[in-house]
């Protein structure tokens, strides 16, 4: 089964081919971030307009970088939510203009669903099948608008424990960044910074939030900002590495720690972590130290926003024959938890 899969829900034109959920036949992502960069965030008109230019164009070169024509193909998916409105319609109507052309099947995904589903994809070249999450999974889920532990006992079923209280861990990342002068998106800005930085050096505050599977990144923002006012005050210069360094361990212990004592307490047969900050090396090595749970998590490339992602999370629903109709809607709030097979 090969599905061509598109998503365009932020700031990122994306399509992919991927064969029975797992296997990579062709990706092309083009991303906004240099266009964004000037506002230091996304700009939600510029974002869907240049949607408009690329979609076209990145549709055309993963059909022929996976050297098929739309006749290969058994299913068209897109991202339906959550997002920007402006974004998703236009690879919501992309996707039914090429379905409707096709005749083939429509299926419309969660964005959220895809990051997850990210740990099931392998790039073609891979000389070895690798194995898949077993359930019960517990998924660690942190992007750039989301941070939430979520229960999956099977397919397509979400059950959220908790999540963040008030910003999410890659927007915190991006706030952070922002706060001690690095560029947009602050994610890979600070990890990079942080290689050379001392990870003790600024003892910052872990909201470890006890009883609950919530999160909260603002107080640590807060103590990020009080601690940069004090410095320039004392010497006008920003330790940037340290702080950097301080910032990102303050974050992987708190999510790393909660994780793990949810994948305990639910006694989860493996662990995922997916999202934009999955890419993080500090998170990545942390979550690899460990030897209680078969880990599982995206290779980079699949890590941040693209469209192979949807093209996993569609094959599941493919299976089920859960396709859409042609009046299917832009979803730009729609959480994990109202999916619905
Ligand atoms: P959502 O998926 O919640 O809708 P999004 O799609 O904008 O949000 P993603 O593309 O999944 O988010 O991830 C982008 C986020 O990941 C940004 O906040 C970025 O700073 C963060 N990020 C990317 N790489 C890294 C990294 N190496 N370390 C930490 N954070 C990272
Ligand atoms: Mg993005
Ligand atoms: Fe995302």
């Amino acid at each position: 089964i090969r599905i061509l899969a598109i998503e365009s829900s932020c700031d990122e034109t994306a399509t992919a081919v991927v064969e029975n959920g797992r296997k990579l036949i062709a990706n092309v992502v083009s991303t906004q971030i240099e266009i964004h960069k000037q506002y230091g965030g996304v700009f939600p008109e510029v974002a869907s307009r240049q949607h408009v230019l690329a979609i076209s164009t990145v549709i055309e070169e993963t059909i022929r970088k996976a050297h098929m024509s739309v006749k290969d193909f058994d299913a068209i998916a897109v991202t339906r939510g959550p997002g920007l409105a402006g974004s998703l319609v236009v690879g919501v109507n992309a996707a039914k203009g090429l379905a409707l052309a096709t005749g083939l099947p429509l299926i419309g995904v969660n964005h959220l669903e895809g990051h997850i589903y990210s740990a099931w994809l392998y790039p073609q070249e891979e000389q070895e099948i690798p194995p898949v999450p077993e359930f019960p999974a517990v998924i660690l889920l942190v992007s750039g608008g989301h941070s939430e532990i979520i229960l999956m006992k099977s397919h397509l079923q979400y059950e959220r424990l908790g999540g963040t209280l008030d910003d999410a861990a890659g927007e915190a990342f991006d706030k952070v960044a922002r706060l001690i002068g690095l560029s947009y998106p602050g994610g890979p800005s600070i990890q990079k910074a942080a290689v050379l930085g001392d990870p003790k050096k600024f003892n910052f505050p872990r909201s470890r939030l006890e009883g609950t599977w919530d999160f909260s990144f603002s107080g640590l923002k807060t103590a990020v900002l009080r601690m940069v006012r004090q410095l320039e005050k004392e010497s006008g210069e920003l330790p940037v590495a340290d702080l950097a360094a301080s910032f990102q361990a303050s974050v992987v212990d708190v999510l790393f720690e909660k994780t793990m004592m949810a994948a305990r307490k639910y006694q989860a047969k493996s662990v995922v972590i997916a999202g934009g900050v999955s890419a993080n090396q500090a998170l990545r090595d942390a979550f690899k130290a460990q030897k209680e749970f078969s880990l599982f998590i995206p290779r980079l490339m699949f890590c941040t926003d693209n469209a192979a992602m949807v093209g996993a999370a569609a094959y599941q629903r493919f299976l089920l024959n859960r396709w859409d109709d042609f009046d299917m809607d832009v979803m730009p709030t729609w959480p994990l938890t109202r999916v619905s097979l």
